[in-house]
Parts: structure tokens; C-alpha cells; sequence
């Protein structure tokens, strides 16, 4: 499947311009360069700019691109520049955070590291009060933990 046919009429317009946050998003994927799963959570926000995306569409866009084999860096940047494109929202942030069977299983062994990873377009680049909202409360969920 294309994001074209995941988001589908998934699509509103709307006056709208306050931060959509989604969080905690579970996926798995398969890391290509080991064969071996990685998975995890990702949080995917944006300021809309007109438009609105149906909240559901934002798990199915983060599985479409999970699904396949991935680099969790690329996998980030996929997810944010989807949303970019569908939306052309004032900003777009996705953080996503990590445990690699091929860091637990292979060589290093660390059982309990994960991997953060994070693309952030339009305001949440370029206006630090947008992302420090946003980053503040990704690390807000992880002290839950
Ligand atoms: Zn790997």
C-alpha cells in the first residue's frame, strides 16, 4: 500500500492550528541490516495549517512504514515527511524510540538500551518554544516509565 491509499479521505479541512499529538504508537519492524526485529514506540506531532489528518490514519501510516525491512533513522524520516506532504502543516515532529534485537542478541548485548531517533520539519525545526514543547513531553512519557 501507498500512504495515498493508507490516509485515503482521511483528510479535513479545518480550523485548526494547535499541536496534534499521538503518542505512544507501538510498532515492529525488522532491521535490514541483521534480519532482526526492533521495536517500539513512536510519537508523531504536528500544527496543522488548514488541514487535519483522521487520528487513526497516524497509526496506519506509522505501521505502513514499519512494516518492511528498516533502518529506525529512515523509518522516522518516512513517517514525518508523509505527514509533510499530505498536510503541509506548519510543522511536523516524530520521535521514536527503540529496543534493537540486534543490539540485545549480537556483540554489545545491552539488554535494556534503546535507541532514540527524531525528525523534526517547519516549526518544530525552527521554533524552539514549538519543539521544546513537544520534546518535553516525549521525555515527560518516558520518565513514566
Ligand atoms: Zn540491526
Amino acid at each position: 500500500m501507498s500512504v495515498t491509499e493508507v490516509i485515503g479521505k482521511g483528510v479535513f479541512t479545518e480550523d485548526c492550528s494547535e499541536m496534534v499529538l499521538v503518542k505512544d504508537i507501538e510498532f515492529y519492524s525488522l532491521c535490514e541490516h541483521h534480519m532482526l526485529p526492533f521495536y517500539g514506540r513512536v510519537h508523531v506531532a504536528y500544527i496543522p495549517d488548514g488541514k487535519i489528518i483522521g487520528l487513526s490514519k497516524i497509526p496506519r501510516i506509522v505501521d505502513l512504514f514499519a512494516r518492511r525491512l528498516q533502518v529506525q533513522e529512515r523509518m522516522t524520516q518516512q513517517i514525518a515527511q508523509a505527514l509533510q506532504d499530505a498536510l503541509k502543516p506548519k510543522g511536523v515532529g516524530v520521535v521514536a524510540d527503540a529496543h534493537h534485537l540486534c543490539m540485545m542478541m549480537r556483540g554489545v548485548q545491552k539488554q535494556n538500551s534503546s535507541a532514540l531517533t527524531s525528525c523534526l520539519l517547519g516549526a518544530f525545526q525552527t521554533d524552539s518554544k514549538t519543539r521544546n514543547e513537544f520534546l518535553s513531553f516525549v521525555r515527560s512519557l518516558n520518565a513514566l516509565r
